[in-house]
This record gives C-alpha cells, structure tokens and sequence, in this order.
C-alpha cells in the first residue's frame, strides 16, 4: 500500500511547516509543501500521483496534526527471552507503536543474559517474528566476556551496555582490567549505566539500620538516598575518565543529576562527539517531592533526584549537553512494585508508550519546543548511533512516521495500557497529544487504536 498524508504539519530539522508526504515501497517518496486543493486543472499532486501510481494510494488527511518521524527509543528493557511474565517483544512492540515509537534498542539483562553473540542472534530471531516495530539489541559486557564483545558487528548491533554499578539482573562488571581492555577495544558504541555500587551498599546497609531501628520510614523517598547523586558521579566520572583515555565512544544512559552534568560538552556538534549522554522522560516530569503521591510507581535506577536535579537536567538539553531522550522502559508487575517494602520493591517502570505524552507536557510547562524535542527523541538517536536512512522526515529515507493530534486532551489511564504488565506510573496525568497513526518502514501498523500486524519491524542497520 502506498500512502499520501496530506496537508499535515511536518516538524523536521528545526522546521514546522505544513506538507503533503508520499509513501511509497516503505520509503518517503516525496514531500510537498503545501498541496493546492484539488481543482479543476492539471495541478494536483495527488491526482499526479495516483495517477502514476494506480488506485493503490490511500490518502490520510492529516490537517491540524503533527506529522513527526517515528521516535527512536534506544534504552528499552523488553524482558524477552525469561522474564515474559513481565513484558515480551510482542507486547512492548505494541506499546511502543501506539506511543508513535517505530524502532527500539533492547538491553541484554534478560534471562538468559544477553552476553554472547549467539544469544545475541536469537534475540533478532525472536523480533524478527514478533516486533511491530525495527529493532536492535545491545551485547551485555561481563567480567569474563571479552571475547565475544569484540566479535560485535558495529554494522548490524546497536552497541555493548556496560552495567558500571549493578541494576536489574546481575551483570556488574567491576574488575579494572576488564574495563580498561572493554574500553580500548570495544568495536562499537558503549552504552554506560554508571552508579557506584559501593556507595549504594553502603548505603542500603545503613537504611536497613535505620528502618529496623524505626529511625527512618522505608518507603519510597528514600531512593535518592541509597542511590544518591555521589554513586552517579563516582561511576559516570570514571566511565568518561577512561573513555576519553582510552578514545573510546562512550554514550552514558539516564543521567540524573546535575553534578554529572560538568561531565559533557556542546561546543561541538553531535557528529564529532565521542562522549555523549541520555537522560529519560521522568527525570523532566518528577522530581523527589512525587515521592509521596506516586510511591513505589516511580521508584527506577538511578533515582529520580532533586527539583533542583530536574531544573538542570532540562537546561542541559536546551544547552546540547545531553543528547538523547530515552525511556529506560522497564516493566514490572504490580505485584512486584507495591507488594513489600522499600528494600523489595523492584525497581523501574513501563514508559515507552507514554514518552510522548510526557515529554509534550514538559515542553508546555516552556521548557521545550516540539522542534527541540523531535530533535531529542527522533533526530539525535539517529545520529548518535548512525542509524541507516531513519529518524528524519526526508525524501529516499524509511518511512518512519507517527501522525499526532495536539487537540486530543485526555486523561491516561491503566485500562488503554498496551504494556503486558498493565499498569503506568503515568496514570492521572493529562496527555495534550494522541498518536493517530504510526508507519514503520512505510506500513500502516497503528490506526485510531487498532494496530495492523502483518507486517513486521525491521533490523536497524547502522553506517559505521
Ligand atoms: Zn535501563
């Protein structure tokens, strides 16, 4: 099938201005500035093209909406293969799709851990049946894994997550001469989740102190607590230390602090940096004052910090000196979060269907524009990781694209969560925006709701 969206306000490379895209064998065939009504008279692009193209063109008419390219999440924990009672590629592809995300980046502490190239290959074997949308999937470095790092293809795999503080999933990597070897002869990317680990036992031990004292109450506002903005920095601090030691490319993930933000640079352009950095939808929208209302909901590693934390946080992207927004999807069943205390409760949250809204309502409160932010969630991904013909609106590339209502005001709610575990720490909040249509790679696979599955995501392929 091929498309015409018509007369929709496409926002591209620092642009808003109204235009007609044609779709056509899964690439953006052409864009047209503003399409003249159809007319008696030879000038009608529409009517040109059907007429080139046969019957086939199904026009969509998307006056009033925001035609933007398909955001590209690249920090996503799916869950599959071993925790699918939590999440799976297929339901989470579902998720995203509806959230306008057309491609996504899946982190390896799965179970099995994702630490060879052939556990590695039989993640790509499950999207490839299973994902609405395009995929890729991080090798996780280990402490004795090395070998099968350096066989990564930087062409066809996204990057190698390196856990330098312990999170979801045992997969620390703590020894020096691992990290200094991973550093100097890792073939691609190297997507960093820095928390000292150290501190953050230290500190639990002595939360747990005081809880069992009665000292202090072990409920969800002691998160910024145990993992506080010194075990960031510590491990963000020595990630960029030996990378820029070593010429590594380093990119470190959901950065929540202010303090980490001396760490990076914006004099010069994204292309050419080799550190670079992520921070996440929530730590723009919540601050610890949340704390009391959301609980456990919020509760994700590293900590959602500080309103002075979030304040800098949203200035760096305005500056350059953070790179990319990702949503560090990581769902859990409700049972999982609120079932216990503080010290079981598990950490992180489904995001990825909601990143949209959220960081639209960041961008009303004047923080952001939606240029700036289709740079942040489409645009700069792309770049970063060299993403082959995706995350612009441009003629020749993938047609990647989500059609957004800015007029749809809704509340979000459970019941139209598509993530398996059901639930959204987002819950209440008002949405301005609604995804009304997704394209991945040129089909029609989210509609007012209902999604098409026949046709399947793709493997991002990079040029690197
Ligand atoms: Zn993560």
């Amino acid at each position: 099938m091929n498309y015409c969206i018509k007369n929709a306000t496409l926002v591209n490379e620092g642009q808003t201005f109204v235009a007609s895209v044609f779709v056509s064998d899964g690439k953006i065939a052409k864009i047209v500035r503003e399409v003249p009504e159809p007319v008696e008279g030879p000038v009608d692009v529409e009517a040109a093209l059907r007429q080139a193209q046969g019957p086939y063109t199904q026009v969509i008419d998307a006056t009033g909406k925001y035609l933007i390219p398909g955001i590209i999440d690249e920090h996503v924990h799916f869950r599959e293969p071993g925790l699918t009672h939590k999440a799976d590629i297929y339901t989470e592809s579902r998720a995203a799709v509806a959230g306008g995300v057309t491609s996504f980046m899946d982190m390896p502490n799965t179970n099995p851990q994702t630490t060879t190239q052939e556990l590695l290959q039989q993640k790509f074997n499950l999207a490839a049946e299973k994902s609405l949308a395009n995929y890729s999937f991080y090798l996780g470095a280990t402490n004795d894994n090395l070998a099968e790092v350096v066989k990564t293809d930087p062409k066809t795999v996204c990057g190698i997550k390196l856990f330098m503080g312990s999170s979801t999933g045992n997969m620390l990597v703590d020894k020096n001469e691992v990290l200094v070897r991973l550093f100097r002869e890792s073939p691609c990317l190297i997507a960093a989740h820095c928390e000292d680990e150290q501190t953050i036992h230290e500190n639990t031990v002595r939360c747990k102190d005081l809880a069992a004292k009665g000292e202090v109450i072990a409920d969800a506002s002691i998160h910024p607590f145990v993992r506080t903005m010194e075990a960031c920095y510590k491990s963000s601090s020595k990630a960029v230390d030996m990378a820029d030691h070593f010429g590594a490319r380093l990119h470190v993930l959901h950065v929540s602090t202010q303090r980490e933000l001396s760490l990076f640079r914006n004099d010069i352009p994204l292309k050419d940096k080799k550190i670079t950095a992520e921070t996440c939808p929530h730590y723009l929208l919540f601050d610890n004052h949340d704390y009391d209302q959301k609980s456990f909901a919020i509760k994700c590693n590293p900590a959602i910090k500080s309103h002075r934390d979030k304040e800098a946080l949203l200035h760096a992207l305005r500056e350059g000196l953070i790179d990319t927004i990702g949503t560090d999807h990581a769902p859990h069943l409700k049972e999982e979060k609120f079932t216990g205390d503080y010290f079981t409760s598990k950490s992180g949250f489904p995001s990825i269907q909601h990143s949209l809204d959220v960081m639209v309502n960041v961008m009303k409160s004047g923080s952001l524009d939606m240029p700036l932010l289709v740079q942040l969630m489409c645009h700069n991904p792309a770049l970063l990781y060299q993403i082959d013909r995706r995350g612009f609106i441009c003629e020749g590339y993938f047609a990647d694209l989500a059609l957004v209502d800015m007029k749809d005001i809704h509340c979000i709610s459970d019941e139209e969560e598509y993530s398996k575990c059901g639930w959204t720490p987002y819950v209440g909040m008002q949405s301005h925006c609604r995804v009304t249509h997704t394209f991945v790679n040129g089909n029609l696979v989210f509609e007012h709701g209902v999604f098409h599955e026949d046709c399947k995501g793709e493997r991002l392929e990079f040029n690197r």
